[in-house]
C-alpha cells in the first residue's frame, strides 16, 4: 500500500492561477512553489473551490471583503463548500492525516489573516476612482469564504490548522 494517508487542503488557485481575477496570477497554471514541495512529500491534494469564479465568473471586478460580505453570497459559499467539507470529514474519520488548509494573503475571500476592506462599488467613473482606491484597506481577519469554511467545520466538529501565503 503506497498511500501516504497524508493531506493538505489548498485554496483553489494554489492549483489553477487562471482562476485570479485580472491581471493577477503569479503562475501560469499551478503555483509549483507551494505544490512541489507537497508532491515530492506525498501529499494527497484538496482543491477547495473558488468561489469568486463560481459566482461571478472571470470577467469579474477585484472587490474588498465587505462587497461580498452578503447573506446570499455567504451562502453560495457555503453550498459550494459542501462537498470539500463531506471529503474532508470522511478522510479525517477514516483517520488520514490533514496537515492543514492554505489559503491567501489579503484575498477578499481566501484571506486567513488578512484580508481587504473599503471599496464602496457604484459605477466606474474617473473621478471616483482616487477616493475608492484611497478606501481600500488590509484588515487582520479572514475572508468571507474562509470564514465560512472556518464555521462548517465548527458545525461538523473538524478543527483543521489554517495558514495563508502572498500568491
Ligand atoms: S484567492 Fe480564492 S477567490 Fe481568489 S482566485 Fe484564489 S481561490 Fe478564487
Amino acid at each position: 500500500m503506497k498511500r501516504s494517508k497524508n493531506l493538505v487542503v489548498l485554496s483553489h488557485c494554489l492549483l489553477n492561477s487562471n482562476a485570479k481575477v485580472e491581471p493577477y496570477a503569479s503562475h501560469a497554471g499551478v503555483n509549483h512553489d507551494v505544490v512541489f514541495p507537497y508532491m515530492t512529500k506525498g501529499y494527497g491534494i484538496i482543491q477547495l473551490p473558488c468561489p469568486e469564479t463560481c459566482y461571478l465568473g472571470l470577467n469579474r471586478w477585484g472587490m474588498t471583503k465587505n462587497q461580498y460580505d452578503h447573506p446570499s453570497y455567504r451562502s453560495h459559499c457555503q453550498q459550494i463548500l459542501q462537498p470539500s467539507l463531506n471529503q474532508i470529514e470522511a478522510f479525517v474519520k477514516a483517520g488520514y492525516k490533514i496537515t492543514g488548509v492554505i489559503g491567501i494573503k489579503g484575498s477578499p475571500n481566501c484571506g486567513v489573516l488578512h484580508t481587504c476592506q473599503g471599496f464602496q462599488g457604484g459605477e466606474i467613473d474617473h473621478s471616483r476612482i482616487d477616493s475608492q482606491i484611497e478606501q481600500l484597506t488590509i484588515v487582520k481577519e479572514p475572508g468571507v469564504f474562509m470564514e465560512v469554511f472556518q464555521q462548517e467545520l465548527e458545525l461538523r466538529k473538524l478543527k483543521l490548522r489554517f495558514l495563508e501565503i502572498e500568491d
